[in-house]
């Protein structure tokens, strides 16, 4: 193989993947993270499906089921937290043949590098500020202000992407805004607790959720519509803060306990929810995987599968280019871009009802999660989003790591 260096920016969820199949690829990857460390906290992802398929090759199923929790109930609440509507979510498991996990994206990013790690190169706290390609590789200049060159640079640095921003253009190119706001902090000790039931308040245009982590943790999870697109960039913790006292501060149900919980919190997720559409995810020797290239958005549920899907293909087709990595772009994208189309496709269907805006539209919304407690309404509502149509391809390693199968 002539091509055996590839740069990889952002250790999230694609770009670790990444890394391990491109050395069972026989490639030499470099990880690059602008953190100090790897994340921790955030939020929690559903996880099933290819992204679960991938794991298990990478040898990961028994550490993804010990620390994720296996959810009973989506229960939403009223005013004073009795149940107003909600459906057992054991049908998630049937669907799946019992691999659907719900687990922190922080987990499952620190699985996937805890895999790469030791025998990979890793840089963090540095980042890409510059990309100059010409016929045999790519000129990469650091944030530190030393330079390097490799064959091939890949960006799995996420919906604000930088590496998309140097090779291809401007964010507001390719940001489609769903009209949302989220924001996540986690907090010791909060009572009450609900174990494996995903506790949801909704009031017209917003929706405030928790849900039980282990060693005592809770997850808060705020959504907001907003109409300004895209909202302003959001600077800042206490301008965060202020935004949510704004929008949530006069609720009922916990709102005011977790509004006081949320004034001492230290970091807060908070961004707003947009999707990265995009003609192209190659340009030369640099390509994207992940959010940075497709970003479906929460409203998918399914955003880390899919990273993790098109870093396998990724890798995949590279180890089966020798060396023409155009080749393999263009067939990375070839099998991917239809499904991942579908998969935005119903993104952007759910997030019109995910927080309706108005008392009627809450009503609907709930007298439709009450039928997903009928048996078999629930499969006929999901079923479609959560079975996986796309067959997951099987490569030829050159260079199988010691946990790749
Ligand atoms: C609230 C919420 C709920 C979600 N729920 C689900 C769910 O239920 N199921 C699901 O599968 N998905 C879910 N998702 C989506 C999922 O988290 C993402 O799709 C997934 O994390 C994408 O992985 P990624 O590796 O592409 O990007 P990320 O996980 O975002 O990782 C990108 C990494 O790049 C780093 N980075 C950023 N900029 C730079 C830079 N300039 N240089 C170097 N590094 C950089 C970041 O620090 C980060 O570590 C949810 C998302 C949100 C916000």
């Amino acid at each position: 193989m002539s091509e055996k260096t590839a740069l990889i920016s952002g250790i999230g969820i694609g770009g670790p993947t990444l890394a391990f199949w491109l050395q069972a690829a026989g490639f030499e990857p470099t990880l690059i993270e602008h953190a100090p460390a790897l994340r921790t906290g955030g939020y929690v992802v559903d996880f099933w499906g290819l992204g679960y398929d991938i794991a298990e090759r990478m040898g990961l199923a028994s550490d993804i089921e010990r620390v994720g929790y296996h959810m009973r109930e989506m229960r939403i609440v009223d005013d004073r937290g009795r149940r107003a509507a909600g459906f057992g979510t054991r049908v998630f498991r049937e669907l799946t043949g019992g691999r659907f996990v719900t687990l922190g994206r922080s987990d499952l990013s620190r699985l996937l590098f805890e895999k790469i790690g030791r025998t990979t190169e890793v840089i963090f706290g540095n980042e890409i500020v510059g990309l100059q390609e010409d016929a045999d590789g790519v000129q990469v200049q650091f944030k530190s202000g030393s330079e390097r060159r490799f064959d091939l640079v890949i960006g799995a640095d996420g919906l604000h992407s930088t590496v998309r921003r140097l090779a291809f253009g401007p964010q507001d190119l390719f940001e489609k805004h769903l009209g949302y706001v989220v924001a996540a902090f986690e907090v010791r000790g909060y009572r009450p607790r609900d174990e494996d039931i995903y506790v949801v308040f909704g009031q017209p245009g917003r929706m405030l959720a928790r849900f039980a982590l282990h060693d005592d943790r809770t997850l808060f999870l705020f959504i907001f519509a907003t109409d300004v697109n895209p909202p302003k960039p959001m600077n800042g913790l206490s301008e965060q803060k202020k935004m949510l006292h704004e929008q949530f501060g006069t609720d009922k149900w916990e709102s005011r306990f977790i509004l006081d919980e949320l004034d001492r919190a230290p970091d807060l997720y908070f961004d707003r929810v947009s999707q990265i559409k995009m003609k192209n995810w190659s340009k030369g020797r640099v390509a994207l995987v992940g959010d940075a290239a497709f970003c479906a958005s929460l409203m998918a549920g399914q955003g880390s599968a899919l990273a993790m899907t098109a870093a396998y293909v990724l890798a995949g087709e590279l180890a089966n280019a020798s060396g023409r990595h155009e080749a393999a772009f263009r067939k990375y994208e070839g099998l991917l871009r239809a499904y991942i189309g579908s998969k935005q496709a119903g993104a952007e269907r759910f997030s019109s009802a995910f927080a309706p805006k108005s008392r009627w539209g809450l009503f609907l919304r709930n007298q439709v999660i009450r039928a997903c407690a009928i048996p078999g309404l629930a499969r006929l509502a999901f079923g479609r989003d959560i079975i996986d149509t796309l067959q997951l391809p099987d490569y030829d390693w050159p260079a199988p790591t010691r946990t790749a199968v």
